[in-house]
């Protein structure tokens, strides 16, 4: 099965990408950030180490993980995000290949906004990124979030640099423009993608 990475600073156009090629043309995107917050649901067992080794205070009245204090904490406590990355990384990756085995499309889509940051390199063929121009990301992360720019800029921050992140790339959509053009160049790419998958299946191995 062809894994495609799929990622790119905040807003760059993640989800756009990946709600087209799934409608359009029925791939499986798997999403990291969803497989997570799964994982972080009341009674699992991420949900408990992280009872065990988090303070109080990310909790809600509920005993839920409070996302948002949980994100700020890991903000500015280096420890603490390296203790959460450790509980979930590992679940992620198994869940990611979990999903991956009982798929029959034509090849996947992996969709994670820290995929290189998280060192999930490995798992995908190629690494298809979004390219956007910083001061158009946050003019449409503010449209659809309704969130101030200091907020933005925190993440981005967080985040790999636009230049290290293009040079990781196998492919990239250019997203500065309107859906059309982020269409036109999906339709070419997903015909490309057609054609690895088809080399690799016709690809004889000798044993
Ligand atoms: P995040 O990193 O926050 O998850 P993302 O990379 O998934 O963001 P999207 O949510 O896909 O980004 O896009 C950010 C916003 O910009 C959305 O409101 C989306 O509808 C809009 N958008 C994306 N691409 C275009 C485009 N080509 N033309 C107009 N609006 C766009």
């Amino acid at each position: 099965m062809l894994l495609i990475g799929l990622t790119g600073g905040i807003g760059a156009g993640k989800t756009e990408v990946s709600d087209y090629l799934h409608s359009c043309y029925g791939i499986k995107i798997i999403d990291a950030d969803v497989i997570s917050r799964e994982l972080l649901q009341k009674g699992s067992n991420a949900y408990y180490e992280i009872q065990q080794n988090f303070p109080a205070h990310i909790f809600d009245a509920e005993g839920n993980i409070d996302r948002k204090a949980l994100r700020t904490l890991i903000f500015d406590d280096e420890a603490a995000r390296q203790k959460l990355e450790q509980i979930i990384h590992p679940r992620v990756r198994s869940e990611i290949k979990k999903q991956i085995d009982h798929s029959d499309s034509a090849y996947c889509i992996l969709s994670a906004p820290l995929l290189i940051e998280a060192g999930m390199n490995d798992l995908i063929e190629r690494l298809l990124v979004i390219d956007c121009s910083k001061d158009l990301r946050i003019q449409r992360v503010i449209a659809r979030d309704d969130c101030k720019v200091e907020d933005i800029e925190k993440i981005m921050a967080r985040q790999l640099d636009d230049k290290h992140r293009l040079e990781c790339a196998d492919d990239i959509v250019t997203n500065n423009s309107n859906h059309a053009s982020l269409t036109d160049q999906l339709d070419q790419l997903h015909k490309k993608y057609l054609d690895l998958t088809h080399q690799a299946s016709h690809n004889p191995t000798y044993v």
